[in-house]
């Protein structure tokens, strides 16, 4: 049997940086099921399909296969056989991620994928509705968040170091409306499995929240 460790919680709140590295230490397969997400919507985007019309995106869907494959320990995540994980970090590709991500269609077609990934190998695997809808009994579910403030902080911090102009309030209100339709659409919207530990990491730092992690896991292994 694999053990299983689900992380959920907003954009911004640090999922992806310690997951990685508490899945490290554990010697587990980090899944970062976003960057699933956002293969899809990239290739939305680059169709021109309107994902209002059910029946466009059934035939666009239709037409994608999503991978992800690991070099050198890196999750890489493919469409259609082509490495795209350079390309999906995009305001753009993150605004059509947060939209089609609300798509029954779209979740069905990657449900299945994740599950698979956490059937044979331990995982530690972060998004939005692993503790409720994707591995509703993995061994650990935590829940992490952060303040909207210090999450648009974090991440105009991320966009300067890349040398991006970007302002805070913008970054800021994109989060806030981003977490608004994660939270609100009717299929696997974010929200807190009940029996998740929440961790708040705006007073923490990266270490913190893994050190956490590794004790709670290591508690239920
Ligand atoms: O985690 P990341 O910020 O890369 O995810 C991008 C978007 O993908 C989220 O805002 C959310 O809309 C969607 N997502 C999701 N379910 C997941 C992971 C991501 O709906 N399990």
């Amino acid at each position: 049997m694999s053990f299983t460790i689900a992380i959920d919680g907003p954009a911004g709140a640090g999922k992806s940086t310690v997951a990685r590295l508490a899945a490290k230490k554990l010697q587990f397969i980090y899944v970062d099921t976003g960057a699933m997400y956002r293969a899809i919507a990239l290739g939305l985007l680059c169709t021109n399909t309107d994902i209002e019309d059910r029946s466009a995106l059934t035939d666009a869907l239709n037409q994608m296969e999503v991978s992800i494959r690991y070099v050198d320990g890196a999750q890489h995540v493919y469409l259609n056989g082509e490495d795209v994980s350079g390309q999906i970090r995009t305001e753009q590709v993150s605004d059509m991620t947060s939209r089609s991500s609300a798509k029954p269609e779209v979740r069905e077609k990657l449900t299945s994928l994740q599950r698979n990934l956490a059937a044979s190998e331990d995982v530690l695997m972060d998004g939005r509705d692993i503790g409720t809808m994707i591995l509703p009994d993995a061994n650990l579910k935590i829940f992490l968040t952060a303040s909207v403030d210090t999450r648009a902080r974090r991440r105009f911090l991320e966009l300067t170091e890349k040398g991006e102009s970007c302002s805070l309030e913008e970054i800021a209100s994109d989060i806030a409306e981003r977490d608004y339709r994660d939270e609100h659409r009717e299929i696997a919207p974010l929200c807190q499995a009940k029996d998740a530990i929440l961790l708040d990491s705006s007073d923490m730092t990266i270490e913190e929240v893994v050190e956490r992690i590794l004790t709670l896991a290591r508690e239920r292994m």
